[in-house]
């Protein structure tokens, strides 16, 4: 038996799990040849409407949809929940595969990350403020994982959710300054009825915390609210930062209007922005953001 066939599995649904590289390109090699379209979702499992969007999305617009499933534990610090991140591995391909995609991949970490490995991609301007100030390293390990499941899989275009915004200005910038031949093609993010943005990490809320979640999401809107009446960004990103202490969020590890491709703080609302926000609720950290376009 060849290594190729040995390492495929097939999972309830009928959708092909693949863990070697050799595999996944060999598979996508024959797509090519059979003149398919091949379109990229990049996720770390615990599947929930929002990553479907994305499924949907690139199965609406590619001949072919690869999930990647791989909890990578370079954009996770050692304080951070790599080891309890939900991991489900068959239901999340039955998901995917209900949302239209054709194929799974599902590294070993030391298939990503063999023994040796030395190499790392950094993403300067983009990933300095915001997020690179509360995680120094996350978008390191981002860009590195992202950069290689992108030349793994060769895709035409990959998707990626606008609920982490910077992660997507950051692979965006990447995959333009690294020459990646893939477009890069936002998802809006997916919120339930009371706004709250879908996430893996909504799990670990207490039906308390769950009930107050809402406040965050709705922040946002009050800044963009105070930003588009003429209030100066700063000046509502405080109101914003009280009403969430208030409310009981705890720290606040930012709320900010920044520029929306540069994501550098505006002082003035004269271009299209983005409020963003990251906060905790006990002892979960939630991150949610929106557009915002000044009136002409
Ligand atoms: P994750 O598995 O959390 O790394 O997310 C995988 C992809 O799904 C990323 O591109 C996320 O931005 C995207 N995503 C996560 N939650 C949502 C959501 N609520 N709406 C849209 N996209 C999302």
């Amino acid at each position: 038996m060849s290594a190729i066939t040995h390492t495929t599995e097939r999972m309830p649904a009928g959708l092909r799990v693949v863990r070697s590289v050799a595999e996944l390109r060999a598979t996508v090699a024959g797509w090519r040849r059979g003149g398919h379209s091949v379109g990229v979702v990049p996720t770390m499992g615990a599947i929930h409407a929002g990553h479907l969007a994305l499924v949907r999305q690139a199965a609406a617009d590619c001949d072919r949809v690869i999930c990647t499933l791989f909890v990578n534990p370079k954009q996770f610090s050692p304080s951070e929940d790599f080891l309890r991140y939900p991991r489900d591995e068959a239901g999340d391909a039955a998901k995917f595969a209900s949302a239209g995609a054709h194929l799974v991949f599902a590294p070993e970490v030391e298939t990503m990350y063999p023994p040796g490995h030395q190499t790392s991609v950094i993403v300067r301007g983009v990933t300095a403020p915001l997020e690179g100030v509360a995680r120094p390293h996350h978008f390191e390990g981002v860009a590195t994982v992202v950069a290689k499941l992108l030349l793994q899989c060769l895709g035409d275009a990959a998707y990626f959710g606008e609920k982490d915004y910077q992660q997507l200005r950051t692979i965006t910038r990447m995959a333009a300054d690294l020459d990646i031949p893939t477009r890069i093609v936002p998802v809006p993010t997916v919120r339930e009825a009371d706004g709250m943005a879908l996430s893996s990490r909504n799990a670990y809320l207490s039906p308390e915390e769950r009930r107050r979640a809402p406040v965050l999401h709705r922040t946002l809107e009050d800044v963009a609210e105070r930003i588009g009446a003429g209030q100066i960004p700063a000046a509502a990103a405080a109101w914003g930062i009280d009403v969430l202490s208030e409310a009981g969020f705890g720290p606040i590890d930012y709320l900010g209007v920044a520029d929306a491709e540069t994501l550098e703080p505006l002082s003035v609302f004269d271009r299209p922005a983005r409020i963003l926000v990251a906060a905790w609720l006990g002892q979960t950290r939630l991150i949610d953001n929106i557009p915002a376009t000044p009136a002409r």
